[in-house]
């Protein structure tokens, strides 16, 4: 057992990640929240042409140095351009998206457009700036320019992005396969009825839903009692087609389970205190194979503490491994509307509800209890608040 603090837990965690470079080539529709594999360079200007940025009168701004009036020619709309430069003195009518035609640099919004008949723009009394309301070609994405990075995550931004671009089919790294399991003689699954000092297993639902959050492919083994031969079996079993093994209970100190034991039957095993509230107790090994290895997170048993744990160290890990850049969640400063009890020495990770004042500065509470079993406080919150190591009472 070693004694670490949440960043050095982290630290050893993540350099004894091996990202994965297995990659697929798949349909863009298919590919939400996938991780690309590879850097992606711009095949087309975005946009590809000049076009307007407003419905309007398109013409060559110079035009209005000798001759104010603007003859309109006829009309350019998306998708289909006018066939040909202007002349001297001539405009056309046209709407946000058409193509400007040669020898046009210039929109001028209808709103502001003055006519002196039909086709007879009057400019006497019109401010114009050359080269506006238009949109050019290459402002938005340029070729050759990196679109998206190697290891970022597609969001429906990054997908529109591709789009934009033409790009049909893109390059990923594999889903990674999490197998999920929680170790517990008293915990029941929610589709049964619990006997007397039992409870429903809470863990593999919120661990489950927080894996598929971070796009992975999880596979729910269920529950295993404290019984060394069923948990080995399941391990056996499983271990060669995931990427990694997720367990909650039974890593704490003096645990009378059997999981911390049959874990170091398979994997060299590291087991932590760390120095976090809630969470202390973890558990981290790799069982190295020739072709890939398999990682095996113990996380503790309470409900908070699970997702704790996961959120900081589990996540972080499995994100490298997938290949992707690591996200970290944004930490800003607020001010506490209330005294907070902090003990120097750990981190701490409080549920909190973070709101603004009336005079629109960021504020924080507490949800109340902080036991680490109190799952109710999770739901409560929206933010955490993390109170580093030196920070006393607040
Ligand atoms: P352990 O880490 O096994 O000592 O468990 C610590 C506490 O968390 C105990 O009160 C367990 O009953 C509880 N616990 C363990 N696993 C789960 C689970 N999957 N869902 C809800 N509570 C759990
Ligand atoms: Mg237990």
């Amino acid at each position: 057992m070693i004694t670490l603090s949440v960043s050095q837990a982290q630290q050893h965690i993540q350099t004894a990640m091996e990202p994965i470079t297995e990659s697929e080539t798949i349909s863009l529709d298919c590919a939400l929240d996938r991780i690309s594999a590879e850097n992606i360079s711009a095949p087309i200007n975005v946009p590809a042409f000049d076009n307007s940025a407003m419905d309007g009168y398109a013409f060559y701004a110079l035009d209005l140095a000798s001759n104010k009036r603007l003859h309109i020619v006829g009309s350019a709309f998306a998708g289909h351009p006018f066939p040909m430069p202007l002349q001297a003195g001539q405009a056309i009518r046209i709407t946000t998206g058409a193509r400007i035609p040669e020898r046009c640099d210039t929109v001028l919004p209808q709103e502001l457009a003055i006519f002196e008949d039909d086709n007879t723009l009057d400019m006497r009394n019109v401010v114009v700036r050359a080269g506006q309301h238009l949109r050019r070609c290459g402002e938005d994405t340029k070729i050759g320019d990196i679109s998206i990075a190697k290891g970022c995550r597609l969001g429906p931004a990054e997908l529109g992005v591709l789009a934009s671009l033409g790009i049909s089919e893109v390059n990923v790294h594999r889903r990674l396969r999490i197998a999920l399991f929680s170790t517990g003689d008293e915990l029941r699954s929610v589709k049964k009825t619990t006997d007397n000092g039992c409870i429903y297993d809470s863990n593999r639902i919120t661990l489950s839903g927080m894996l598929t959050r971070a796009g992975m492919e999880v596979i729910d083994l269920g529950i295993f009692s404290d019984d060394p031969t069923a948990l080995k079996a399941a391990l056996q079993k499983t271990y060669q087609q995931v990427d990694a093994i997720i367990t909650s209970g039974g890593i704490a100190d003096g645990s009378a389970d059997y999981t911390k034991q049959v874990m170091q039957e398979f994997a060299d095993m590291t087991f932590m205190s760390i120095n976090m509230r809630p969470g202390r107790p973890f558990a981290f090994g790799k069982i190295a194979q020739s072709t890939k290895n398999t990682y095996l997170f113990g996380l503790p048993g309470n409900p908070v503490a699970a997702m704790i744990s996961f959120y900081f160290l589990v996540r972080p890990a499995l994100h490298l491994l997938n290949g992707a850049q690591v996200a970290t969640p944004l930490q800003i400063d607020a001010t506490a509307t209330q005294a907070i009890h902090k003990k120097i020495g750990r981190t701490e990770f409080q549920r909190g509800i973070c709101n603004l004042s009336a005079q629109g500065k960021l504020q924080v509470s507490t949800t109340g209890g902080q036991g680490s079993g109190i799952i109710s406080s999770m739901a409560q919150a929206n933010c955490l608040i993390v109170l580093n190591p030196e920070q006393g009472d607040i």
